[in-house]
């Protein structure tokens, strides 16, 4: 059965690895099953999270990672050709723009506005980003989480830029990443599959399992992640399968 995954809260929680989801990745290896993963994070490329799956022990190709740095600079490749791009993502995201073919420039010459997270947010990028969302036709997210969970607590995501932003400006992005179809569409065309064979497997309700209910795929839900046994009660959606992690689901569905 093919696969889109999540990563973090499936895969790994931050830097360091989920033992059960590492085993059910070397398990559809072995077997030879379909897979992609499918991640919303906006500040590593594809290159770093491909270092981060060694680091586990994960030995997966470049064409089964789809994350939303890389995601987002196709999607505008495809639909615009090359632009001229303000940003006010890092580096991973910077990568990915220029090795799709795009330029990065100041906010004066830009045709395009993507806004991504930035651990060195401040005054001056913040006004940078407004000036350019003023300006510019294309305004795009690589994703649209508003809280991340970090190792002491929650931590701000792409929505903090986002919601400025739209405060200041009234405007809202195209957002690429989950549970948005453009990224969803990505993966099942990398898989090469009809979308109701495939299962989406993902840790957070409104993130994973609606973009897999969207392209009506099977959702499964595991709860290494965000999502806690206790909370199942009151899900604003149900997903078709609820597991303890990803090797018990996979053991399930083999
Ligand atoms: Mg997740």
């Amino acid at each position: 059965m093919p696969y889109i995954l999540d990563v973090d809260g499936v895969i790994c929680r931050g830097s360091k690895p989920i033992v059960e989801g590492v085993k059910a990745v070397k398990l559809l290896i072995d077997r030879g099953e379909k897979f992609v993963f499918v991640s919303n994070n906006s500040t590593r490329s594809r290159r770093m999270l491909l270092e981060r799956f060694r680091s586990f022990g994960l030995d997966v190709s470049e064409d089964k990672i789809i994350v939303a740095t890389y995601a987002t600079s196709i999607y505008l490749k495809k639909r615009y050709g090359k632009l001229k791009i303000f940003t006010t993502g890092e580096k991973g995201l910077i990568d990915e723009l220029k090795l799709a073919g795009h330029e990065i420039v100041d906010y004066e010459d830009a045709e395009c506005l993507v806004v991504a997270s930035n651990r060195n947010l401040d005054y001056n990028l913040m006004t940078k980003a407004l000036r350019c969302c003023m300006k510019t036709d294309i305004y795009v997210a690589t994703n649209p989480d508003k809280i991340f969970p970090g190792w002491d607590g929650p931590i701000p995501g792409t929505g903090m830029i986002i919601g400025a932003l739209y405060w200041m400006t009234s405007r809202m992005p195209t957002v690429v990443g989950k549970p948005s179809e453009i990224i969803m569409r990505e993966a099942i065309e990398r898989l090469g599959v009809k979308e109701e064979e495939v299962v989406v497997v993902g840790d957070q309700i409104e993130v994973d399992v609606v973009a897999g209910k969207k392209l009506g795929c099977k959702t499964a839900l595991v709860l290494s992640g965000v999502t806690k046994q206790e909370s199942l009660k009151d899900l604003s959606e149900k997903p078709d399968i609820i597991a303890k992690d990803l090797f018990q689901l996979v053991h399930e569905l083999l």
